[in-house]
């Protein structure tokens, strides 16, 4: 599985480039100390204790580049398990250029992106879902996605996996007993305490992959639509939330042409609303857009948000107009705007007092919380009984989704009572899965793919 060679030391600057009171570059292998003490003048590095921290200078030959402070961490207690030091130098991308090239000069090996947590991983210093976290941990940018990722990086449901996975690898191995008895007709695997343990294990799959709706949105936002008529008052409302948040209004030019997102950010919850640009500045309406491409747009949303008038519309026409929007099946509020001029005119109808439908003032800023609770209720309804524990990530949705169909054939084998020969080898395809998590079973591939999405330095 080593398909690195650990007997070159890695170099990376860790912090980010540009100019800062610091930058600090990481230096992890056999000859990590040796190499910096050659360019480090100060204490004599070779001969200091673990985890301390020293002044002095970098040179290159007479020249002072920097005064720094290089910190020393020994195998193995450190994050990647060798020999490490980080050096903390003044924050100028010249400085770290002319660090790095000494520590080229004298044997250092630029790292590859990932290349220090993977050494981690490698060494046995976490699983690979816990590496994986830790790239999450960095590109986390709320609370809600922060939190998943601390609790996945702290071993999250990892432990929970390999336990169930070593039990079903103590049943392989009765069975695979039971085949070198060959003809005598003897089992070691009590079947019915099989089926048991394959049970169980599906329904904590199924509970985490159930998980991955909330755990994706976490990560990666709700896309939402707001929709209406032309002066349903939905730029109103844009605005409204949008200035209520003080939300950060970041424009992501999206992967279809013209289609532009903006985020809202709900208790740290991210709603990315689409193709809402247009509204903000025009009156830029649904049936301006066509109804092709509005339905375009629907289609990519989990959530809309259905905006009319309630001072000029009645129950009828409002169903009429939601016709082709129901199809879709998609969650949906159904916001009644303008109730400011409702209470005005005449009492509030009764068919406005629906469950489905919030009351609100888009430009009296009456009710938006409620709209917003309701917004939040509509994501939390997917969330299951998972508690903390929430699958955000592709890969392992995808191996806990391949685990689950795998057990279902293990099960199914039990049930008709095919030959221990057939059952193991259902069994393999389980564990292969599961052990794909928690990367008991890897490939350089997988290994590959995992870390090159890292950064540089990590
Ligand atoms: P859009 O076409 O759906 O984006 O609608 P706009 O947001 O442009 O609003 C259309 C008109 O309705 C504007 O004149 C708004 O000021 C008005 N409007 C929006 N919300 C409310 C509301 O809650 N009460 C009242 N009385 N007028 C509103």
């Amino acid at each position: 599985m080593n398909h690195f060679s650990f007997d070159d030391t890695i170099v990376a600057p860790a912090t980010a480039s540009g100019i800062a009171a610091i930058a600090v570059i990481r230096v992890s292998g056999k000859e990590a100390i040796l190499l910096c003490n050659q360019i480090f003048k100060g204490k004599d590095l070779t001969r200091q204790a673990s985890h301390t921290i020293h002044f002095g200078t970098i040179r290159d030959g007479d020249q002072i580049i920097d005064e720094v402070l290089v910190s020393i961490f020994k195998a193995p207690t450190s994050f990647t398990k060798e020999d490490v030091v980080e050096i903390s130098c003044h924050g100028s991308d010249f400085i770290v250029k002319r660090i790095l090239q000494l520590l080229l000069k004298h044997g250092a090996r630029l790292a590859k992106p990932g290349e220090f947590t993977q050494r981690a991983f490698l060494n046995g210093q976490f699983d690979l879902t816990q590496a994986e976290a830790i790239a999450d941990l960095i590109s986390s940018d709320s609370e809600a996605s922060h939190q998943a990722a601390i609790h996945q990086m702290r071993g999250g449901f990892s432990q929970q996996i390999k336990k169930l996975r070593e039990q079903l690898i103590y049943f392989a191995s009765l069975i695979e007993l039971e085949l070198d008895f060959g003809e005598e007709d003897v089992e070691f695997a009590s079947r019915h305490d099989l089926q048991k343990l394959v049970l169980n294990i599906q329904s904590v799959t199924k509970d985490l992959i159930e998980s991955f709706q909330l755990g994706n949105v976490i990560k990666n936002g709700v896309p939402t639509v707001i929709a209406g008529k032309p002066n349903a008052g939905k730029s109103t409302l844009l605005n409204v939330l949008f200035n209520e948040e003080k939300a950060i209004v970041s424009e992501i030019p999206g992967t279809t042409r013209d289609v532009i997102e903006d985020e809202l950010m709900i208790e740290g919850i991210r709603f990315r609303l689409i193709d809402t640009a247009g509204l903000r500045h025009t009156t830029d309406t649904i049936e301006a857009i066509g109804v092709e491409r509005t339905r375009q747009k629907m289609k990519q949303a989990s959530l809309i948000l259905y905006l009319f008038d309630s001072t000029l519309i009645d129950q009828e026409s409002l169903e009429e107009e939601l016709v082709d929007i129901r199809k879709l099946n998609l969650p949906l509020i159904l916001v009644a705007n303008k109730t400011d001029q409702l209470t005005k005119v005449k009492s509030i109808p009764s068919w406005l007092n629906s469950d489905e439908i919030i009351m609100i003032s888009a430009s009296e800023k009456d009710n938006i919380a409620a709209l917003k609770n309701r917004m939040l209720a509509m994501v939390h309804a997917g969330q299951l009984k998972t508690g903390d524990t929430l699958i955000t990530n592709v890969r392992h949705y995808e191996s806990l989704r391949q685990t689950y169909v795998a057990l279902d054939q293990v099960l199914g084998s039990i049930n008709q009572n095919r030959t221990g020969d057939l059952l193991a080898l259902d069994i393999r395809h389980a564990l292969r899965y599961l052990g794909e998590i928690t990367g008991e079973i890897t490939t350089e591939d997988l290994l590959d793919t995992i870390f090159s999405k890292f950064c540089i330095g990590k």
